[in-house]
């Protein structure tokens, strides 16, 4: 046994950690499935998942499993050798989708990283140094080195850190005439989420992706979709592209890839990722087998038809409950997204409220997320069972029916 843990407390969190985030005023401790404790061991219904990333719920036994298994083999052994959970994992994505070669990495932003300077290679080596203009959607969200907040079309995130990675331009999403007008060929590339995540869980419109598909034809451009946040069965499809038949030349996945540990992965053709040639890229820990060894098993589970089908049958039992709680008590009328990554929509009168509903979720010991100030966000597990679905949707209840009271 070691030693006892030194109490702490969420005061704590104010005086040691760099306060970028204002986390909730409960410490969880422990989860199972779709439940999760906190210290005093007050039981909660987890419908954030961990922001769609505990894609298997909490504590999976194939994780624990895979983890445990991996954990007394080998951690690390640095990118000099390769291993043997990066290559079983790079096969099963390679044999799954469009791609033909993956490179691995940490997280989303990190693949996000390597996309785009993978596309300023490509476009370099094969049309010269003008064509470096990366285009992006308003409000989308890329992660957070400043590369990435560069491209990503949201000020509050890019600006106040110096100098901005130039040649970015930001077009209105689902605008397909704007993507027109501002596409040229200096354009590498053109990058957009197929659901637009943090800004709202905006789907993109069928005739938009294909038009962007067009456009990047049409002018040499690669278009990389940032699935970090759609991907690995989160929309009832292995990856969201696949709803639309619209097929990229490089796509970024991480967060439920590893089911809760850390890793990201950017997928390409063969035509594009031969420009990341030895030594012009590279990380540390990214392909690592433990790393590699869990998404594996996550992979697994999630890229079955009996789980796809279950992630679009769940999306139906949240809508339909929703839209009568939206109804009953005037918060929301609308409710969007795919599968198990939902968005309602607040209406006028509660617009810029979403915060007041997290909060009241969590008196009624309920997990939701906000995408922006005016949408509450629900991604739980892909295997959530019915009971916690209908559980969790009456605590919201609860919690809506508060609100609207006060
Ligand atoms: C979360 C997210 C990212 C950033 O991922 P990190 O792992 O936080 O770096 C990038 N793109 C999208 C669409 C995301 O939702």
């Amino acid at each position: 046994m070691s030693a006892p843990h030194t109490p702490v407390s969420r005061s704590d969190f104010d005086q040691v950690i760099v306060p970028t985030f204002a986390p909730a005023s409960f410490i969880p401790v422990r989860g199972e499935g779709s439940r999760v404790w906190d210290q005093t061991g007050r039981e909660l219904i987890d419908l954030s998942g961990g922001i769609a990333v505990n894609s298997l719920g909490h504590a999976h036994p194939k994780l624990i499993e895979a983890l445990s298994e991996q954990a007394g083999k080998l951690w690390h052994i640095s990118n000099i050798f390769t291993n043997e959970p990066a290559l079983r994992l790079a096969r099963k994505l390679v044999d799954a989708t469009f791609a033909d070669r993956v490179f691995f990495s940490n997280s989303g932003a990190e693949a996000n990283e390597a996309a785009f300077k993978l596309a300023r290679r490509y476009a370099r080596d094969v049309y010269g140094p003008e064509k470096f203009e990366i285009i992006s959607a308003l409000n989308s969200f890329h992660g957070r080195t400043l590369f990435t907040v560069s491209v990503a079309g949201q000020p509050k995130y890019s600006d106040g850190f110096g100098p901005k990675i130039e040649g970015i331009t930001h077009v209105p999403f689902n605008d397909l005439a704007a993507l027109e007008g501002a596409i040229s060929e200096k354009t590498c590339a053109v990058v957009l989420e197929p659901i637009q995540g943090e800004s709202g869980i905006l789907p993109a419109e069928q005739a938009y992706l294909e038009g962007a598909r067009r456009l990047c034809d049409q002018y040499g451009a690669l278009l990389i979709f940032d699935e970090v946040q759609t991907g690995v069965g989160r929309t009832g499809a292995l990856y969201d592209y696949m709803h639309y038949g619209v097929t990229p030349d490089i796509l970024t996945s991480a967060k439920g890839l590893g089911g809760g540990f850390p890793i990201g992965a950017t997928l390409a053709t063969d035509k594009v990722a031969r420009h990341f040639s030895v030594g012009t890229h590279g990380s540390t820990f990214g392909g690592n087998p433990l790393a590699c060894a869990v998404a594996e098993a996550v992979l697994d589970v999630v890229n079955t038809p009996q789980v796809l089908a279950g992630v679009r049958e769940k999306h139906e039992r949240f809508k339909a409950r929703l839209l009568s709680i939206g109804q009953c008590y005037g918060l929301f009328s609308q409710v969007r997204g795919r599968g198990l990554l939902i968005g309602c929509v607040l209406d006028a009168a509660w617009k810029g409220r979403a915060g007041e509903v997290f909060t009241a979720a969590e008196r009624e010991a309920l997990m939701v997320l906000q995408a922006g100030p005016d949408v509450v966000r629900l991604a739980p597990s892909l295997l959530i069972e019915d009971a916690d679905i209908d559980e969790g949707l009456a605590r919201f209840e609860r919690a809506v029916a508060s609100l609207a009271k006060a």
